[in-house]
Order: structure tokens, then sequence, then C-alpha cells
């Protein structure tokens, strides 16, 4: 029977993980059998979130905590704010955790958390008792051994810190395990903000290798220039590749002989935005996805990448930074066109493969160097990707369903081995 609590569609962020998952299903085996666990959350926590505004209102917000899979381990995965999310989404982001860490082979679980809220409107005093409140409302399933949340969308290392603090003070025990995303002097590990966009640059300069693509004179378009975009813009940039394109909430702008980086980065520190910046031109948000590269990288939001603009992108290479930022038939177009695309689900795994060395670190009270910490990222993704893509060959299957078949298999395994309760 489906759930009765959401309608998703085809190309919903929760129907498209449930087409994710049907696709799989051949190569499962025996396996197959335990499918329909991964197609309903284990656990979902919807809460009221009531605080006095600074005028003295009362504003109330919808939270969310859903806890997809706790078979392979705790649950992770960040919390997001945005005006937009909804229940269906956040199913979506924490089906997509429980792939990402099986993929990468990390014993966790998959969970995610958001708030309807714009937080861009709200007064930092706001900001920090809506963290609280939320953070004493899904407390009752949180913890460094239940579910470890982190940052997404909107939040940030402060934002984690007053979770930490909530959660601690509710205990009774300061526990810096129970979130990762910290802040360095609060249990933080080094190497932390920059994960994801190290991991989607790893990921790419090895497929690249694959496909006989040369990094060095590479062409790049990077949607969302935020933690992800651009911290994987400049690790491009630093290997040779030419930054062309970049769009973000405030606009999309254009250079064909690639953007100077070390004035771009501060630009959309100082303003927000890529919007303004004096070393390219604005162009129109359409017109970005028709820019001539070798490169795409979505590190934005979810279902950017449309069928329509799967039909007319050039890159030969997309990397998705972004999680769920191509719809399935927009994938299909993708494959069709012999377009090759690492999906989230490996390509972003850098940030919660960084999150999981913080939570070691934390537990141990023992704290790596940051050379350490590339060094070990970089040997698991590429260990990672490798599995993947052997999978890919023996079935001749895409990266995403062939990352979703490594994934699965161990989630039910596990869940075989475990079998049912009572
Ligand atoms: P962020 O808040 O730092 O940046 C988000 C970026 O997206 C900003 O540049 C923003 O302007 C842009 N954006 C927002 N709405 C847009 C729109 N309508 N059109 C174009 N651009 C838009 O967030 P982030 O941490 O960089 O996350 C980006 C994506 O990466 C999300 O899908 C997130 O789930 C995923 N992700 C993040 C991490 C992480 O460690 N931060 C890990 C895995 C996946």
């Amino acid at each position: 029977m489906p759930l009765s609590y959401v309608n998703p569609t085809s190309d919903s962020p929760w129907g498209t993980y449930l087409t994710q998952v049907d696709r799989v299903i051949p190569y499962l085996g025996p396996l197959a059998r335990w499918v329909e666990t991964l197609k309903r959350p284990k656990r979902t926590l919807i809460v009221d979130v009531p605080i006095e505004m600074d005028d003295g209102r009362i504003a109330h917000y919808e939270g969310y905590r859903v806890q997809h899979s706790l078979t392979r381990g705790p649950g992770k995965g960040g919390v997001r704010y945005h005006p937009d999310v909804t229940l269906e989404e956040v199913m979506a982001l924490s089906a997509w955790m429980s792939i990402k860490n099986a993929a990468v082979n990390l014993p966790f679980g998959g969970a995610k958390g958001g708030i309807r809220v714009d937080p861009k409107q709200l007064s930092l005093n706001e900001l920090e008792k809506l963290t609280r409140r939320y953070t004493s409302e899904i407390g009752i399933i949180i913890g460094p051994q239940q579910d470890i949340p982190a940052p997404d969308v909107n939040t940030d290392a402060q934002i984690m810190a007053w979770m930490m603090d909530t959660y601690s003070m509710n205990t009774g025990a300061t526990a810096t395990g129970v979130v990762t995303g910290k802040p360095i002097h609060l249990g933080g590990s080094l190497g932390r903000v920059k994960a994801t966009g190290r991991g989607v640059f790893v990921t790419g300069r090895e497929a690249a290798r694959r496909i006989h693509l040369e990094i060095i004179g590479a062409k790049v378009a990077v949607q969302g220039f935020g933690n992800v975009g651009s911290s994987a813009a400049e690790l491009f940039g630093q290997a040779g590749a030419i930054i062309v394109a970049a769009q973000d909430h405030t606009g999309s702008i254009f250079n064909a002989r690639g953007f100077d980086l070390s004035l771009l980065v501060p630009h959309v520190k100082a303003t927000g935005g890529v919007a303004g910046f004096a070393g390219a031109e604005a162009m129109d948000n359409e017109s970005f996805w028709d820019v001539d590269c070798q490169i795409m990288i979505p590190a934005a939001l979810e279902n950017q990448i449309t069928a329509a603009r799967a039909n007319r992108l050039k890159a030969r290479l997309v990397l998705e930074g972004a999680n769920g930022p191509t719809g399935s038939a927009a994938d299909d177009i993708l494959a069709d066109r012999g377009i090759l695309v690492v999906p989230d689900v490996i390509c972003n795994a850098g940030g919660v493969t960084v999150s999981y060395f913080e939570w070691v670190q934390d537990f141990s009270s023992f704290f790596w160097t940051e050379d350490e910490i590339n060094m070990r990222l970089d040997k698991i993704m590429v260990g990672a990707l490798r599995k993947i893509w052997d999978t890919a060959d023996q079935h001749q299957i895409t990266l995403r369903t062939a990352t979703f078949a490594v994934a699965c298999e161990r989630i039910l395994a596990a869940r075989q081995s475990r079998g049912l309760y009572p």
C-alpha cells in the first residue's frame, strides 16, 4: 500500500526516489524481497516550532525530522531552512542519505530535517530561538548514537553550535557528537566546510580521467555558489579548469575567459550573491543551461535539470553537487545523449564522510590534521567510485543505478541479517 501522508508525482522528490529504487530491483537478487523497507521511512516526525519574534508577535513554523533508515547505524543527515521545505522533500532527502551513507560504506542510516522558513527574514535572535526550539522538539529522536544532524541549505556551524548546546542542556551532559559541522573550537573537524565541494572535485576528477576529459582547460558551469558550489569551483580552478558560468538566487553570470575566483568568492561573501560581479557579464537564468562547457555542476536545489534543459545541455560530464538536481526523465535523456552523470548519492558524499570523521574524532577526543582528513576523504571517495563503476560496467547500467545497487544491497543485507522484530 502506498503511504497515505504524501502524494508524490513522477517528478517530485519522493516520486523521483521511488523510481530510482524501482530501477535497481532487477540487480538485487533475493534481497529484492526486502525492497519495500526502502520505500517507506522508518520514522517521521512533524513538529510545531513557535517563537516570540522581536516585535512581540508569536510566529509558528513547521519543522520535520525524518529517519528513513536506521538499519546500518544511527541516522545521519542535514537540517535545511527554506520556505519551500515540505515533508515530502525531507523524506526524499533522508532516503538519499541512506543510499549515500551506504554507497560510501559509512556506518550510518539516513535522516534529514528541515523547517519551512525563510531564515533571511529573521534576526539573529529569532534564528537562535527557532533553532533551539526545533532542537528541543526533535530532541526525543536525535542523539550521538541515535541520529546526528548536520548543516544543509541555509544552516551553518553557528546553528549546529546552538543545536549542540540545546541538546546538551536538555540532557545534562556536553554532547559534542550530537551534531556535525560544528565550529572547530567546539569539536568540529578541520576540512568539514569544504568537504562536500572537495568530494565533488575528487569524483569529477576520477570520472574525467575515465572518459579522457582533460581537466586543464575544461570549461565549467556551476549552479549555486554557496558552500558546495564555490568550494568545488575553487578546486577545479586550482586544477586548471576555467569556470565560465555561475548562477545563484541573485542571477547568472558569464565570462568566456573564466572568472577570477580570488575576486568572485569575496564578492559573493560581501554582497550575498554572484549578481553584479564586475569580472563577468550578466546572463538570463535560462540561457545558463545553454552555456558551452564540458562540466556542469548543479549545486543548488532539486529538480534543476528538467527534461527540456537536459536536451540542451552542452556538457560531457554532470557532477551533482546538489541533492536530486536531475529529474528521472531528464536522467534518461542525459544517458541517451551520452552525457555522463556522477549522481548526488556519491558525488556529494564528501560532506557526510568528513562528518563521519568529525563524529569519530569527537568520540575519541583525538583530532586529526587537515592533510590527514583530505587524504582519507580522497581515498574513501576514489574507492567508493571504483566499486560503483565496476558495478555499472558489470550490468551495463548508469552510475546512478549502480550507486543505488551497491547501496541498496548493503542496506538490505544488513536488514536481512538483523531480521524483523519481533
Ligand atoms: P548554501 O546555502 O551554501 O548554497 C546554496 C546555493 O544555492 C546558494 O548559492 C544560493 O544562492 C543557490 N540557490 C538557491 N536558490 C536558487 C535558485 N532558485 N536558483 C539558483 N540558485 C539558487 O547550500 P549548500 O550547502 O552549498 O548546498 C547546496 C546543495 O548541496 C543542496 O542541494 C544541499 O542539499 C547539497 N549538499 C550540501 C552539503 C553540504 O555539506 N553543505 C552536502 C551534501 C549535499
